[in-house]
């Protein structure tokens, strides 16, 4: 991969979806300047508010009033955490990228380190998690157990305890503008394009301000978006159990020929047995529709081809003032 940081002057774009984090925004902008400061590189700092409910919008266009490196792109309403990524990413005009989430759990001084792995050639710095602060017990469990889940079923080598914290080259956002499917899990489409991919470990701070946007309901369709977006296999568990059954009662079936064939008198005409078999059967086919139409659904979904966010403007400083405007290439 041709690779940004041969540039003698580069520029970072900094990339973080916001959906009701008001409280929060300044202190994030500023520990993100400090970083920028410290780089001493070109900076962009993209705020995709993706429908905030309270004035994030407000603060974001202050902050961008404030200093012409702040862009907004306001979402038409709330597409969610992988859309909103997808549409700063999509906007942000960089040689080099950091996706990093606007409550502060990411904290910004990793960027460093990121930009650190990049000059010395990695594509993709992205964050690994040693600890985690301020989460539940439940999340934590929920998280780990996801994670081992999908490692043993995908082939691409998605690393274990990763969030979108990361720094990617412009090639691989190119690669990744590219892939337009509707249900993103975006972490494992990175490492789908492969390249050098380094970790940077640390640790995982408790929000700044405000209260988690991915509850339980949210966490599990998102499990179920990586699996089904990025693995086969649970379709081939359904061939493979249907195979199985299959086999055993053809092996039951010459067993009963057998004893019959023994003792004629052996089996009572079982009732219990019967229904049995008919609701094991019933499971067996429901599940196998349900797994079949979790696909049917996603290729509906993809076959419709609508957009993956819809922006309402671009909002930034344009001589001094700041100014929204619908982008053009997006
Ligand atoms: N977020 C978003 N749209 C959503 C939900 C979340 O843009 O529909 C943003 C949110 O503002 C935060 C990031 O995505 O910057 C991660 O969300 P959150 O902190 O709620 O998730 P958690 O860290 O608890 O997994
Ligand atoms: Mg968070």
């Amino acid at each position: 991969m041709s690779h940004a940081a041969s540039l003698k002057t580069f520029k970072l774009s900094i990339v973080a979806p916001c959906y009701n984090e008001a409280p929060g925004l300044p202190e994030f902008v500023r520990r993100i300047k400090t970083v920028c400061t410290t780089l001493d590189c070109a900076h962009e700092i993209v705020l995709v508010n993706d429908g905030s409910r309270d004035n994030t919008l407000a603060v974001a266009l202050e902050l961008a009033d404030r200093d012409p490196a702040v862009r907004v792109v306001n979402l038409l309403r709330n597409f969610g955490h992988q859309a909103a990524v997808t549409a700063g990413l999509d906007v942000a005009e960089g040689d080099v990228f950091v996706l990093i989430d606007s409550d502060l759990q990411d904290p910004p001084e990793v960027i460093l380190e990121m930009v650190d792995a990049w000059k010395s050639g990695a594509d993709v710095a992205y964050g690994q998690r040693r600890k985690r602060e301020g989460e539940t017990a439940f999340k934590l469990f929920t998280a780990k157990f996801f994670y081992r889940l999908l490692r043993s079923m995908t082939k691409s080598n998605i690393p274990a305890d990763t969030g979108d914290f990361r720094l990617m080259d412009r090639r691989v956002v190119e690669v990744l503008r590219s892939m337009r499917e509707r249900h993103r899990f975006i972490r494992g489409m990175v490492s789908w394009v492969g390249g050098t991919q380094v970790a940077v470990t640390y640790d995982r701070k408790p929000r700044f301000a405000g209260e988690t946007k991915y509850p339980f309901r949210k966490m599990f369709a998102f499990a179920i978006d990586a699996i089904t977006s990025f693995s086969v296999v649970p379709l081939r568990f359904v061939t493979w159990l249907a195979l199985g059954i299959i086999s055993l009662t053809i092996l039951a079936g010459i067993g009963v020929v057998a004893v019959k064939l023994v003792n004629p008198n052996y089996f009572i005409p079982g009732y219990p047995s019967i229904i049995i078999t008919i609701v094991f059967f019933g499971g067996v086919q429901l599940l196998a529709l349900g797994i079949i139409g979790e696909y049917i659904g996603r290729m509906y979904e993809s076959v419709k081809a609508r957009p993956i966010y819809i922006i309402e403007q671009v909002y930034q400083q344009r001589s001094g003032r700041v100014e929204g405007q619908v982008p053009h290439r997006v």
